[in-house]
């Protein structure tokens, strides 16, 4: 009797490949890869700014977020960047607002002209 040593026919799990975070926004499980990393910067006076982190490389500690308004909205009203970055206040998430609103977003283009005359 030969035992191979064959590989489970288990395909169906090769998308959840790689590091998982979860999103301080919605609290669900996302692939990093499809999740943006923020991570919060000092801004000298004692307060403290949320910055996105597209390379994923800046040494600080980091929060993860879907590139999605209602994350990021959701994140916001909970002060969810408060808790997973470590800082005291509410840090001005400006710089992530920003991000997302001039990401080329597959979908919200088209929803934007909507406030051109
Ligand atoms: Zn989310």
């Amino acid at each position: 009797m030969i035992q191979r040593e064959t590989p489970a026919p288990d395909n169906r799990h090769r998308r959840t490949e790689g590091p998982v975070r979860t999103c301080i926004g919605c609290r669900k499980r996302e692939l990093a890869v499809d999740l943006l990393r923020v991570v919060a910067v000092s801004n000298g006076n004692g307060e403290w700014a949320v910055t996105v982190d597209p390379a994923g490389n800046l040494p600080r500690r980091g929060a993860w977020l879907h590139p999605d308004d209602r994350c990021l909205q959701a994140a916001i009203r909970r002060r969810a960047f408060t808790r997973a970055l470590r800082v005291t206040g509410s840090p001005d998430p400006t710089a992530v607002v920003e991000y997302l609103s001039s990401a080329p977003a597959h979908e919200g283009q088209v929803a934007k002209n909507m406030s051109t005359p």
